[in-house]
């Protein structure tokens, strides 16, 4: 790991130089934090949990022809991504009232949406992330009307695609949040789905019993964080039952094991 040039590290990643250009390695860190970095924890074994999930979701969705930075997943904690410029805004889609709904508009926690909602939030850890319009996106150039419309385009494909994904595996979508980011080539540029799809930044909900089974766990101090990463992973069928998800250090996959 010494070798390689760190490009960027977030809250919860870091992104590495890639092996060739246009491509970055993306490692997932065991590193939690919720309300704009005030909280902070380490979840031995989260790292690799969600870089299973994110792989199995963003192959999902480059299944139904949604494109993903996902190339492929190099070990346990790592996997090989493209290159992109990110679009500074976070797409939150909503199909049932949780988190930060509740206290704007005063809903109902859990209850059902009349239709599923977007919301957009500019990606700035400074202000808090704050909600902004399509107004503020393109009067400040963050991204231009065309580019709006396939986010929403393709924000309402991957909710259904979840939605279905998840319900089948008994767990409610209640919402997430998607990152996009420009891949050019030659002349053309396109946005494909970038960061990372887990239970980071979903909201997902066991259809039985209503238990939480996603971040929500460590911002509201319900414990057992990984162990309902686990579990969302287990149903999903990615992780074989007797794996461990508590390794500590990235390990190389096995040829017979990929
Ligand atoms: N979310 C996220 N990163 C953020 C903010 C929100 O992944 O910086 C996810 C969050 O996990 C939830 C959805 O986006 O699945 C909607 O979050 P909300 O606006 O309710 O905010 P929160 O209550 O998480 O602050």
């Amino acid at each position: 790991m010494a070798r390689r040039k760190q490009i960027y590290e977030g809250k919860a990643k870091i992104l590495f130089e890639g092996p060739e250009p246009g491509t970055l390695i993306q490692y997932f860190k065991d590193d939690a934090t919720a309300f704009n970095n005030q909280k902070h924890a380490v979840l031995e074994g989260k790292g690799v949990l969600n870089n299973r999930i994110s792989e199995f979701i963003m192959m999902g969705l480059e299944r139904i022809s949604v494109p993903t930075h996902f190339i492929r997943r190099l070990n346990m904690r790592e996997q090989l991504v493209r290159h992109v410029e990110i679009v500074p805004i976070e797409v939150v889609v909503r199909n049932f009232v949780a988190g930060s709904l509740v206290k704007r508009l005063g809903l109902e926690d859990g209850s059902a949406l009349p239709r599923s909602i977007i919301e957009f939030y500019y990606k700035n850890d400074e202000l808090g992330d704050p909600l902004v319009s399509e107004e503020h996106i393109t009067a400040f150039n963050w991204a231009n009307p065309q580019e709006i419309d396939d986010m929403m385009a393709l924000a309402l494909r991957i909710n259904d695609y979840m939605s279905g994904m998840f319900a089948g595996v008994g767990i409610k979508l209640v919402d997430f949040k998607i990152e996009f980011g420009r891949q050019y080539e030659g002349d053309m540029m396109r946005l494909i789905v970038a960061d990372e799809i887990s239970p980071d930044s979903c909201r997902l909900w066991d259809m039985e019993t209503g238990d939480i089974m996603d971040k929500d766990r460590f911002r509201k101090d319900l414990g057992g964080v990984t162990e309902a990463y686990r579990e969302v992973a287990r149903r999903l069928g990615v992780l074989r039952e007797n794996e461990s998800s508590g390794a500590r250090g990235p390990v190389l996959v096995s040829d017979n094991e990929k």
